[in-house]
């Protein structure tokens, strides 16, 4: 029997249910969320809480915070609308791409304490438990900063035995710089996903980190660049060649984040494209799914079988 860390404690890998494997209930500069609040719009709270019982009614058990101390992370808040809502809530501990120059001053032996504590020990004296460990490069690849944090959230894995997520460029293909250093510190392969990989329509190199056993968060939708359908054509993709159970298709999407006046109409415009919000992917891509020919038996299982599996580390 395997458990996950939740917002309300240990969670027996049975119950997950139907999980979104990276999203933001709420994310924002972590000194605008504490100092600005008024910047997040209305009662956040209540707005959060009625979408989340909306979601747990249409079927999904849990859904993973991928919103490190950088992103603004607020460990009393998720637990709140955990409670209220019924979702089960993993939080994750690591860092994001927004490295402070103090970092430079910290060991990889610090890096790795502070987020060893957050998993054993809790967060900021809540007692509430990281779930997962995360680290993130992008286009510029895995910058000297960006490589101590990888090696502190390999060493924390290690110690802790909590998978590890990261946030990766596919586009650049940056996913085969970070295995290799995670690699090297000795973490297995299927003890890792690799985040965003649906950003690119290049299977080769996503059926590449499949075949070392890696996990992939198929995990923004409708998103950005590739359109969602050649996201969902990526999947059937890498469903047909045997690895749906190695999928966590998910959003990335943001219930409460900072509401700018000057947001370009552009990206208005891309938000209006999913009035689904947490519901897209069990109400637009499992039809596509269907219409391309995958079995009920196989969507069924997606977003079920691919956490489970990662977080026991299958
Ligand atoms: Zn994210």
């Amino acid at each position: 029997m395997a458990t996950v860390n939740t917002v309300m404690g240990p969670l027996d890998t049975s119950k997950l249910g139907f999980t979104l494997m990276h999203e933001h209930i709420l994310s924002a500069v972590p000194p605008l969320l504490r100092e600005y609040p008024e910047l997040m719009g209305e009662n956040p709270l209540g707005r959060t809480v009625a979408e989340l019982k909306q979601v747990k009614a249409a079927g999904v058990g849990s859904i993973l915070d991928a919103t490190t101390p950088d992103l603004g992370r607020d460990v009393n808040f998720l637990a709140e609308v955990s409670h209220l809502s019924g979702v089960n809530i993993i939080i994750c501990t690591g860092w994001w791409l927004t490295v402070p120059a103090v970092f430079a001053n910290l060991s990889i032996d610090q890096l790795t304490a502070m987020f060893v504590k957050d998993v054993e020990k809790g967060i900021a004296g809540t007692g509430i438990k990281a779930g997962i460990l995360k680290a993130a490069a992008d286009m510029p690849g895995v910058t000297p900063e960006l490589e101590k944090v990888h090696r502190a959230v390999a060493r924390a894995h290690l110690k802790t035995g909590v998978p590890i997520m990261l946030h990766s460029y596919s586009p650049g293909q940056v996913g085969r710089q970070q295995l290799a250093i995670l690699k090297d510190e000795g973490v297995k392969p299927e003890r890792i996903k690799f985040d965003h990989s649906n950003d690119t329509t290049d299977t080769e190199y996503l059926l590449s980190l499949l075949d070392e056993g890696c996990y992939l968060g198929l995990d923004r939708y409708p998103g950005r660049n590739a359109s969602p359908l050649a996201r969902t054509r990526t999947m059937k993709v890498l469903i047909d060649a045997g690895y749906a159970g190695k999928l966590c298709p998910s959003h990335d999407r943001t219930i409460i984040g900072i509401q700018g006046d000057a947001t370009p109409p552009a990206e208005l415009e891309r938000r209006k494209l999913n009035p689904h919000g947490y519901l897209y992917i069990k109400n637009v891509v499992f039809r596509q799914l269907k219409e391309m020919g995958v079995s009920d038996k196989v969507i069924d299982s997606l977003c079920i079988e691919g956490p489970r599996n990662f977080f026991e580390g299958k």
